[in-house]
């Protein structure tokens, strides 16, 4: 890894860790991050000319696989016609209307740059129209780094939350309860104390940000009960499962609808794409029709929805989730029996296209504690064995893994084989 060693190196002088986005740097499992220059299909290659199996997949974008013909087709034919205008196009009501048949609770929508904005506004938007300050979200979930979001559990169950981040003032921390993921006890409890007070409950439907950990049964039931109860808006930030975990996301996956969706990743194809909406009564009261405020310079740019339409048309191709799905299960059940096979214990989960594995002897790990318990070190060791083997799995134990419509059997099979040999390596 001479040049991405090199580039990381001269990267440091002028950027923060060398990285735009805090967990590339490889913080958590150590060494240099390979430099990409470019990818395609189910591959990645770096500065050094080698290639890797990719498992993080822009860290979620690209369910199609990397440099799909047809979106980059469609984000050069929109460049050749400028690439910002500022005014409403055409573009835009096709994303609108494609969305909406896509995830039909989402009525209306507005689109935003990242996933960040989307769950950002939504939140302002439920505060707006209920009247209310405080939202509930969960622990080990991410959400983007919005102020009231970056907010950890105060200590001792009920307690109001403190910030997660110098810079974040604890005025608005307090503002943010977080409770245990999977755990309806804890949510009925929070509301008995402070339901009148409410805004609304933010949750990822599959947490994707501390590994991968699907709802238990009732879970996101027992979450649209509680919010109908206390009249508080259900939000569902489906920034990484939308177009991922289902085509309808998780919301169609699991049968449960939220009054707001924040979607990301997957409908920008892999431009800077973001979007929230949901139900008409609540979406009409953002400007400009209601008074809650949310704007955008580059929102609904016409090489971003060119890019993001391009996708979701080609999601629709039949068996493609059944394919994506059957071929994360292969993946993730095989690392299983490889790891079981040479006497570590590891349990997995998977939903649709996300999966994560996580070196544990507890059967099913459905919560935050359960996850950040797992032993780190042997992750770090599988990780740095498959990146020497050609396969790039998620630089820490706490992220989802992602399988893309070109990862076929013989990607499979390849990515088993490195980590048989893998294993082989760390039990000798
Ligand atoms: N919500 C979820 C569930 C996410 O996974 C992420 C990013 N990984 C975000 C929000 C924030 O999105 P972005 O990084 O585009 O701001």
């Amino acid at each position: 890894m001479q040049k991405s060693e090199a580039l990381f190196l001269q990267a440091q002088k002028h950027i923060p860790g060398g990285v735009n986005s805090p967990v590339r740097a490889f913080k958590a499992v150590g060494g240099t991050p390979p430099f990409i220059v470019k990818a395609d299909g189910p591959y990645i290659y770096d500065a050094d000319g080698k290639q890797y199996i990719d498992y993080v997949q822009s860290w979620g974008p690209m369910v199609l696989g990397h440099n799909n013909a047809l979106i980059r087709q469609a984000v050069i034919a929109a460049a050749e016609n400028g690439l910002s205008f500022g005014a409403p196009t055409e573009s835009e009501v096709t994303m609108a209307e494609l969305v909406n048949s896509l995830v039909p609770s989402m009525e209306m929508l507005r689109m935003v740059n990242s996933g960040t904005e989307a769950t950002m506004s939504a939140i302002r938007l439920a505060r707006g129209v209920t009247g209310k300050d405080k939202i509930l979200k969960f622990e080990g979930c991410y959400h983007g780094h919005a102020d009231s979001l970056l907010v950890k559990a105060g200590s001792g169950a009920l307690t109001l939350g403190v910030p997660s981040s110098p810079g974040i003032p604890e005025d608005f921390a307090k503002h943010t309860l977080t409770m245990e993921f999977n755990n309806l006890d804890s949510v009925v409890q929070a509301f008995e104390e402070y339901g009148d007070d409410i805004a609304c409950i933010i949750v990822e439907p599959v947490a994707g940000n501390m590994n991968c950990i699907p709802p238990v049964e009732g879970f996101l039931q027992g979450l649209r009960d509680i919010c109908d109860q206390y009249n508080s808006v259900l939000i569902f930030d489906e920034v990484m499962t939308g177009f991922r975990v289902a085509r309808g996301g998780a919301q169609a996956f699991y049968g449960v609808t939220p009054d707001l969706t924040c979607l990301g990743k997957v409908i920008g194809g892999g431009m800077p794409v973001g979007a929230f909406g949901g139900k008409a009564e609540i979406m009409q009261q953002i400007a400009p029709t209601g008074p809650i405020y949310q704007a955008g310079t580059l929102s609904g740019n016409p090489v971003a929805m060119a890019a993001g339409l391009a996708a979701l048309k080609q999601i629709s191709a039949p068996g493609l989730y059944e394919q994506l799905s059957k071929t994360t299960q292969q993946i993730a059940q095989g690392i299983k029996s490889i790891a079981n096979k040479h006497g570590v214990p590891m349990s997995v989960n998977y939903a649709g296209s996300m999966f994560g594995v996580f070196f544990t002897d507890i059967e099913r790990v459905t919560n935050y504690q359960q996850a950040i318990n797992c032993d780190t070190k042997t992750f770090n060791k599988f990780f740095h064995g498959m990146l020497k083997g050609g396969v790039y799995m998620a630089p820490a134990s706490y992220e989802a893994g992602f399988v893309s419509a070109m990862h076929d059997q013989a990607i499979v099979d390849k990515t088993l084989e490195v980590t048989e040999s893998v294993f082989s390596e760390l039990t000798r």
